[in-house]
């Protein structure tokens, strides 16, 4: 479970044992969404004051990314800590970046559509398949992890010319 009481919230921490599941209706259509069940979040949520509450915990999940050298899907294990403060609009808080606004009268604190962003940002944007990835040739396209093709001469001595420019300069 992902929303709070927020005057219960007030007069007591609770601790957060939810999942965003991947059916769930806040995720938009181009996003990055969590493989399986969704994403679990876990950690406590607390008062900071009247109006505020701050939320210290982990989110949890996997997602497909694409091997940024040879462009395979790779599955992505994404944990990651996250701090939110979410702060009841009218307060001067509710209107700084990383502060979360709670709408006018809400009674709930919902954290999903946090925990959406946060999910987004938490997914890497680059991934590897394995650290040796030999990626596609950038002359010919072949995936040289599985086809030596005799463009990898061609490459090493383009690079060649490009230190013996760099090299005087230095
Ligand atoms: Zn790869
Ligand atoms: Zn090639």
């Amino acid at each position: 479970m992902l929303c709070f009481d927020i005057r219960s919230l007030e007069a007591r921490a609770e601790s957060v044992e939810g999942l965003l599941s991947v059916a769930d209706p806040v995720w938009e259509s181009d996003d990055v969404r969590p493989l399986r069940d969704g994403v679990h979040v876990h950690g406590r949520l607390s008062g900071a004051g009247h109006g505020r509450f701050y939320f210290s915990g982990t989110l949890a999940g996997h997602a497909i990314g694409e091997c940024r050298r040879c462009l395979i899907d790779v599955e992505l294990s994404v944990l990651e800590d996250v701090q939110l403060l979410f702060a009841e609009a009218g307060l001067d808080e509710a209107d700084e970046d990383d502060v979360v606004p709670i709408p006018p009268g809400a009674r709930e604190l919902d954290m999903r559509p946090a925990v959406r962003e946060e999910w987004l940002l938490a997914v890497p944007a680059f991934a590897l398949c394995r650290e040796d990835c030999k990626g596609l040739c950038p002359t010919c396209g072949v995936d040289r992890n599985s086809v030596a093709c005799a463009c990898v001469t061609d490459l090493d001595d383009r690079w060649a010319g490009l230190r013996e420019v760099r090299e005087p300069s230095n």
